[in-house]
């Protein structure tokens, strides 16, 4: 039997995921279509409650949709309520929708495949929108020295950071406040890359050794890594990675089949 999943979001003509899920499939003997459907904010509980009464396994979820679509879920994750992102949709078998997230383990999947420093490392986390929200409480798992919350407006991280209190070594900061502060490993998850722009950072943030890692991937993360080259980072890491293993965590949601994720790490 054919498992129909996809992505919802808007847009999604840009999106690589049909040939990542594909790919998997085909690695695992899966039977499974993807397939992309665009719907704007008005079209969304229309769009996903169709999918699901055809038979739909599964869909990923993407901008703008990945707060107002917890609304239309039997039940949600409790770590994607707290990041108040769900990314991951799956039928469940007796009925209804479940919501999940896997953008943040995703995100620490690869950079352990990386080898980047993490448990016990000095970590910076630049941004507060929905992906950043996403991979906050996943790095806290991975028990880091300290995370540092960063945004160019610290008033935005009040509610933010009491929503993950008592998970790990949590700390809010503005942007500008980072001076003097050394980092092992600083992750950019704003979207400042889609406008050719990287946030105002003071200079110095990389411990010897520091990596950069990008949460967009391609053309916009290079603004941030080529920041982050000219400010000494010995290693600089945009999201594709990330985007893989993100995938390969649905995908297992929906299939029960966890892939193997090395060949399509470029
Ligand atoms: P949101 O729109 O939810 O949030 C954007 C954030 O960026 C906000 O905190 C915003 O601040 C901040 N911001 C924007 N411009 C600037 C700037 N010039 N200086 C400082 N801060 C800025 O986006 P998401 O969180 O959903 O996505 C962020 C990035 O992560 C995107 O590039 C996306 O492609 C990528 N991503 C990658 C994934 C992957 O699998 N690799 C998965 C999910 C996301 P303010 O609130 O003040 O406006």
């Amino acid at each position: 039997m054919t498992l129909h999943c996809g992505l919802i979001g808007d847009p999604v003509e840009h999106s690589i995921s049909p040939g990542i899920h594909h790919a998997f499939a085909a690695q695992t003997g899966v039977d499974l279509k993807y397939r992309k459907l665009r719907c704007n904010s008005d079209e969304l509980a229309a769009t996903v409650e169709q999918f699901f009464a055809e038979g739909g396994r599964g869909l990923n979820v993407t901008l703008p949709h990945k707060l107002a679509v917890m609304a239309l879920c039997s039940d949600v994750s409790q770590a994607a309520q707290r990041a108040q992102s769900v990314n991951t949709l799956y039928a469940r078998d007796g009925g209804g929708v479940e919501g999940s997230s896997t953008d943040g383990d995703g995100l620490v999947a690869d950079l352990r495949r990386l080898g980047a420093p993490l448990t016990g490392a000095r970590i910076a986390l630049i941004g507060a929108g929905g992906a950043a929200r996403a991979v906050v409480e996943p790095l806290l798992s991975a028990q880091p020295a300290e995370l540092v919350w960063s945004h160019r407006n610290p008033l935005k991280l009040e509610q933010p950071v009491a929503d993950f209190a008592g998970l790990g070594p949590l700390r809010p900061c503005a942007n500008l406040a980072l001076k003097g502060d050394r980092f092992d490993l600083v992750i950019h998850a704003t979207s400042a890359g889609h406008a050719g722009q990287v946030p105002m950072l003071p200079h110095g943030l990389f411990a010897e050794g520091g990596w950069a890692y990008d949460l967009s991937y391609g053309q916009p993360a290079q603004p941030y890594l080529n920041w982050a080259e000219g400010e000494g980072a010995a290693r600089v890491i945009d999201g594709h990675g990330m985007l893989i293993e993100q995938a390969a965590l649905s995908f297992a949601l929906w299939t029960g089949q966890h892939p193997d994720t090395a060949p399509l790490h470029r």
